[in-house]
């Protein structure tokens, strides 16, 4: 007998293994991670709505398929939470924004329909900063998320809420999506495993756009191989997402299983020069010279590349990411979704009510965005802002092609520092934006990109590493992830992740716990 906190820290794949064979049901699993959540959320916060009902329904439903003997996919009956970006239906989809707390969508995002059809039960809806715009989670309407390594700092963002789900056992895979690094670099600071796949390798459909040409939705878990089986029930074309590729899912588990044995021999690594030194923390870049020691040891070639158009890669970002946000954010006016606040006095027109909403309904930083991208876009600065981030992107992009003639994957940090405090960047969106430095080139180039744990620094936080690899080319990820992997945990004894310090247990959640509904407040 399987006690339940040896359960849920096993991973997703293990899990699937112990459901094909009966010795635990999806509705005890299930029961096991809405317990943990119940016992630790109130400390964490990575929930912004629990939905114990749908999931054991969807778990009682994966048990019935399972005893019919249906084919099931091998996570069939894991559960999952899924960051509050993607739309399900009828279930409060918020953003992280005011403006969207009574927002219940119609229809499900494609990629929850794939989870739900792989049966795979939903736990809820994960909190983001608001819009997906920030990379501390602090910028949630709702309040912050907290870092299961230490309640007092921040788990990353925008997709906090996922990373630390995962981290503090409360989920085992999660979904999240990464318009600049919002999947990688909350996985580096939180010890946990995310992936950005190729743009277009998974569908966009019901998924908020904030930068529609750079967000990609992706897998979070613990291990890489968990990631490799979440990426095959995500993946593939999808006719109602015009960017979709129309292609199958690359053979991502395949290559997580190659790469477990220690095979990657003879693959060009490439270590970006532009991607370290000055402004990394001396922690985060000792680990990365032992994951490029592992590499060397397994037999990979290392050579340094050259990327230079880098450098501009965030002053690019920061004005195409908001151009495109200020665009999609223009749907927020009061009339077709969310909340509708009338002007305290004057007249109640068109534009007056559109004001009023959009001035309670937004925070800060997507408000600064928003005038940033407008501005960007507007008459007589368009060719000097806009047109010349578009040219920069291009040069990124040559800088990668580059890069491909020489090797078949690059490595960098994920972040250059480990996890900050709560509030220490709060008022300096700069230091906040440049925690993204090595994430953001991938999404203006399309290109897939993973961070996995390498160790942790020198204040006993742990670092991200990342590899990324030509569009289309997300196997390599998932090889030379799982390859890393497998030495690290050898050398580690285990997973980085039981090196958490203990969590709090007994706190009892403060998140709200909804309906079947999911709309009550
Ligand atoms: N932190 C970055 C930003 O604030 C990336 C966000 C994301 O990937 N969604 O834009």
């Amino acid at each position: 007998m399987t006690g339940a906190l040896e359960l849920i820290r096993m991973s997703a794949a293990e899990m699937g293994t112990l459901l094909a064979s009966g010795e635990v049901s999806s509705v005890e699993l299930t029961e096991a991670h809405l317990e943990r959540i119940e016992a630790v959320d109130g400390a964490v916060h990575a929930f912004l709505r629990i939905l114990p009902e749908v999931a054991l329904g969807e778990a009682r439903a994966a048990d019935s398929a399972r005893a019919a003997g249906e084919p099931l996919h091998p996570l069939a009956g894991v559960p999952i939470a899924v960051k509050d970006v993607l739309a399900t239906k009828g279930l409060r989809t918020t953003c992280g924004s005011r403006v969207l707390e009574n927002w219940i969508p119609a229809y499900d995002a494609t990629v929850v329909q794939k989870v739900r059809a792989a049966r795979l039960p939903v736990l809820g809806k994960t909190n983001m900063d608001e819009f997906a715009m920030g990379s501390s989670t602090e910028h949630s309407a709702y309040g912050p998320t907290h870092n299961p390594w230490d309640l007092e700092r921040a788990p990353g963002g925008s997709g906090g809420g996922s990373a630390a789900a995962v981290a503090a056992l409360e989920a085992p895979l999660a979904l999240g999506s990464d318009t600049g690094g919002s999947i990688r670099q909350p996985a580096a600071v939180t010890g946990t495993v995310g992936v950005k796949p190729t743009y277009g390798g998974v569908s966009r459909y019901g998924l908020v756009a904030m930068a529609s040409s750079l967000d990609q939705v992706g897998p979070v878990s613990r291990s890489v191989l968990d990631s490799a089986l979440l990426h095959s029930v995500i993946g593939g074309h999808d006719p109602r997402d015009m960017t979709s590729l129309n292609e199958p899912v690359p053979p991502v588990v395949a290559a997580a299983r190659r790469g477990l044995n220690g095979d990657i021999k003879g693959l060009r690594v490439g270590v970006v020069s532009e991607l370290g030194g000055r402004g990394y923390q001396t922690g985060v870049l000792a680990r990365f010279d032992e994951a490029l020691t592992v590499l060397r040891e397994l037999g990979a070639e290392l050579l340094d590349v050259s990327c230079p158009s880098f450098r501009y890669a965030l002053p690019a970002y920061y004005l195409i990411m908001p151009s495109e946000a200020s665009s999609n954010l223009a749907r927020f006016d009061a009339m077709r979704y969310g909340i509708r606040v009338e002007p305290s006095s004057g007249p109640v027109t068109v534009e007056t009510v559109m004001a009023a909403t959009r001035a309670a309904g937004f925070g800060d930083e997507v408000k600064r965005r928003i005038i940033l991208g407008t501005y960007a876009l507007s008459a007589g600065y368009y060719d000097a802002y806009y047109g010349s981030a578009q040219k920069v992107r291009t040069l990124i992009q040559r800088d990668f092609e580059n890069a491909w003639n020489q090797v078949d994957v690059l490595v960098s940090p994920t972040s250059p520092t480990t996890a900050f405090k709560l509030g220490e960047k709060l008022e300096d969106p700069l230091a906040m934006y440049l925690q993204d430095i090595a994430t953001i080139p991938a999404n203006l180039a399309g290109i897939p990109g993973i961070s996995l744990p390498s160790g942790l620094a020198e204040d006993g936080l742990p670092v991200g590493v990342q590899v990324l690899a030509p569009a289309r080319g997300d196997a390599f990820l998932y090889q030379v992830g799982a390859a890393l992997e497998a030495s690290f945990e050898a050398k580690w004894g285990g997973r980085l992740l039981e090196q958490t310090p203990a969590l709090p247990t007994g706190v009892t959640a403060s998140a709200t716990i909804n309906g079947p509904e999911g709309g009550a407040k």
